[in-house]
């Protein structure tokens, strides 16, 4: 799948081509379009025993899978700020103590529209004593998940790549 236009946005006319994946050019009015790739975070947060908090995402695209808290950075916010907005709309809590970890690209279909992502993975603490508020229609549970090793990591059915690749990291750096 690869996105596509049969008109231009701006024009109208039929003669918008396709540059590369994310570049678009109309030769009647010389309208331009970069579908650039979109930046997110998402956080590992493990609690005192290892077990790593994951979503059960109740929506499509991968409903059912797991995945980790995070989102789509919103104009105008730092990763930072994208990764405590995104967790406590997701799960009513926000996360303390980030630090950055690594970045993986991600690929995100929505709605027959492909998104290529950049995501930043940050790992975090839960404050003491939260309490969950899970969004609606977005996250139907909260499942924790002990990651012993690569084994565990293979089985665990995670919606993105990219969080496997995060968690990868995580593990080899946490548990070795
Ligand atoms: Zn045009």
């Amino acid at each position: 799948m690869q996105n596509d236009f049969n008109f231009c946005p701006h024009c109208g006319g039929r003669n918008v081509r396709n540059i590369d994946m994310r570049h678009w050019q109309c030769d009647d009015c010389g309208f331009v379009l970069y579908h650039n790739v979109a930046a997110s975070v998402a956080v590992i947060i493990a609690d005192e025993s290892g077990a790593i908090l994951f979503e059960v995402r109740a929506k499509q695209p991968k409903q059912g899978m797991l995945c980790l808290p995070g989102g789509f950075v919103e104009p105008g916010e730092s990763l930072e700020q994208a990764c405590v907005r995104e967790c406590y709309e997701e799960i009513g809590v926000k996360p303390v103590g980030l630090q950055y970890m690594a970045s993986f690209p991600n690929t995100y279909e929505y709605k027959g529209v492909l998104y290529k992502t950049c995501d930043a993975f940050f790992v975090a603490n839960m404050p003491d004593n939260a309490e969950f508020h899970l969004q609606q229609g977005e996250v139907s549970q909260i499942q924790k998940c002990c990651i012993n090793n690569l084994q565990d990591l293979e089985k665990l059915p995670l919606a993105f790549d990219s969080a496997r690749c995060a968690l990868k990291c995580f593990v080899s750096e946490f548990y070795k």
